[in-house]
């Protein structure tokens, strides 16, 4: 039996057993079947069932429901933009760019309301987000994002600029020269809150078959070992593991992200640092780190820095490296020096996904049946939710607000053959790495990162 457990921290400190529900028993017609129960496959699944009881919908997962990323993420429900506003102004006009941060601004609030009303214990807590300047550089950076996002018509209601005091009150991060707030922003415990809402999707009626691989994906049929499942649509909701299915090899690409969570910390330490209000924070440099106040008093902490692996190759041995432990366990030492020395319990990780031009997008094509939703990176946790409910009114045949936003139908061009996707992607990824270390020791803003971007389309 496989050790779900050991997959994440949040899916070891799940209650009760992480059995497998029953797999499909056989071939099957719905209305609507779903591919991959991670938070798209499930908000989807809960959208749709909600706006028409009588649909027949029906959940295909390989695993068990929140085994992907969303049952081992850094628990930052927040709202970075899905991909390059500029581009998306340049088809859909600056308008439509803002509407759809507004529309994610919304929906960390949307999520709040559901778990909230279906009772979900996701221990979601909305303290916001602050990305940190820890160096001059990227305070430098921090106040250029400010004028950046006024120039959008951002006004200090959503994104304000803190200074080294402000931050002081709030969290003492040594040698912090400010920060980048927002409050659309929050943190949970992400297994809880996909398993509990698999229960709730449940309760409406969506059968969910645990370990039962979709082989491949035809018009109107998800392929099983089992039995084809047909329906008017299927709805591809695997993410990561997309490029694994038949076809779509060089979708997107699996880039590994890794965590590490501390034991609980002692009370004299949140004496010390404070962060009471619990804000999810990482800073401006380009190599992203993601830290999290846990609801048990722990901090999880994650970044890149693990390769991306030949032929888009995903394996449970690249959840883990020594090098990304050490350097988060490293990091964490340097913003609280009053953490002494403190045992990791936990390091695992999982593959977040990226479309060629680094874009996330929803659609439906009516002929093939082929409904879709992915390529979020690392900022699917409430995106998945803003899908969902654009996969609902998709699907329904609705136009409304959701369905006219820039990702909708969105198509990204395919990423190259290999080797070039291994020597592009690793490159890119180092590229990034290298352009911290330059800035910390020049002491000046570093292009290098910004080119590389720009060449692999990110
Ligand atoms: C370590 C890490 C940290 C992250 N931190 C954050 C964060 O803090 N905030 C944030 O917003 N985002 C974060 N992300 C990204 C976020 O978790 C994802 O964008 C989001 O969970 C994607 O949800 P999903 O349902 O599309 O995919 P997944 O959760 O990956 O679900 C896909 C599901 O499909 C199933 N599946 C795959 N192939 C098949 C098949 N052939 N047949 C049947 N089932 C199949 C899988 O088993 C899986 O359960 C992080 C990701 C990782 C890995």
């Amino acid at each position: 039996m496989t050790d779900y457990r050991a997959r994440s921290m949040w899916l070891d400190g799940m209650p009760g057993e992480l059995a497998p529900r029953p797999a499909l028993p056989g071939p099957t017609e719905v209305d609507v079947a779903v591919v991959g129960a991670g938070f798209t496959g499930l908000w989807t699944a809960y959208y749709l069932k909600k706006a028409d009881p009588h649909l027949r919908v029906a959940v295909l997962e390989r695993e068990i429901a929140g085994f992907g990323a969303s049952g081992r993420n850094g628990g930052w429900c927040h709202t970075t933009f899905p991909g390059s506003r500029e581009q998306a102004a340049e088809t859909h006009g600056r308008e439509a760019v803002a509407d759809q941060q507004r529309a994610l601004h919304r929906t960390v609030y949307e999520v709040a309301r559901v778990v909230d009303e279906e009772g979900i214990d996701a221990r979601f807590h909305l303290g916001g987000q602050l990305d940190l300047a820890l160096t001059p550089v990227q305070l430098l950076r921090a106040q250029k994002s400010i004028e950046y996002e006024r120039s959008w018509g951002f006004g200090e209601e959503d994104y304000v600029q803190l200074g080294a005091a402000d931050m002081r009150e709030r969290i003492k991060v040594a040698g912090c020269l400010g920060a980048v707030y927002t409050p659309h922003g929050a943190c949970l415990d992400p297994a809880r809150t996909v398993r509990g809402l698999a229960e709730v999707v449940e309760r409406l009626g969506v059968p969910i078959y645990e370990r039962t691989p979709v082989t491949s994906l035809e018009p109107h049929v998800a392929v099983t070992a089992t039995g084809d499942v047909r329906a008017e649509v299927v709805v591809r909701a695997t993410e990561a593991f997309t490029p694994e299915l038949p076809g779509y090899e060089r979708c997107l690409v699996p880039i590994y992200s890794l965590m590490i969570g501390t034991e609980p910390l002692p009370q004299a330490f949140w004496d010390d640092i404070g962060w009471s209000g619990r804000e999810v924070f990482g800073d401006h440099r380009f190599l992203i780190f993601y830290a999290m106040h846990t609801a048990d008093g722990r901090i999880a902490i994650g970044g890149r820095g693990a390769p991306y692996h030949y032929g888009s190759r995903l394996s449970e041995d690249f959840e883990q490296a020594p090098a990304v432990e050490e350097r988060l366990r490293a990091l964490l030492g340097e913003l609280f020096p009053s953490l002494g020395s403190f045992t990791v319990t936990h390091h695992w990780g999982g593959a977040v996904a990226a479309a060629r031009d680094w874009t996330t997008s929803v659609g439906l094509d009516r002929a093939s049946g082929m409904a879709w939703a992915g390529a979020y990176v690392g900022d699917g946790v409430s995106t998945t939710n803003l899908a969902a409910r654009t996969l609902r009114d998709l699907i329904l045949g609705e136009e409304t607000e959701l369905t006219r936003l820039p990702w909708v139908n969105h198509r990204s061009r395919l990423w190259e053959p290999e080797p070039l996707r291994w020597i592009g992607v690793n490159a890119a990824l180092k590229a990034m790495g290298s352009a911290d270390a330059t800035e910390v020791r020049t002491g000046r803003p570093s292009t290098r990162a910004v080119y590389v971007k720009r060449m692999i389309g990110a």
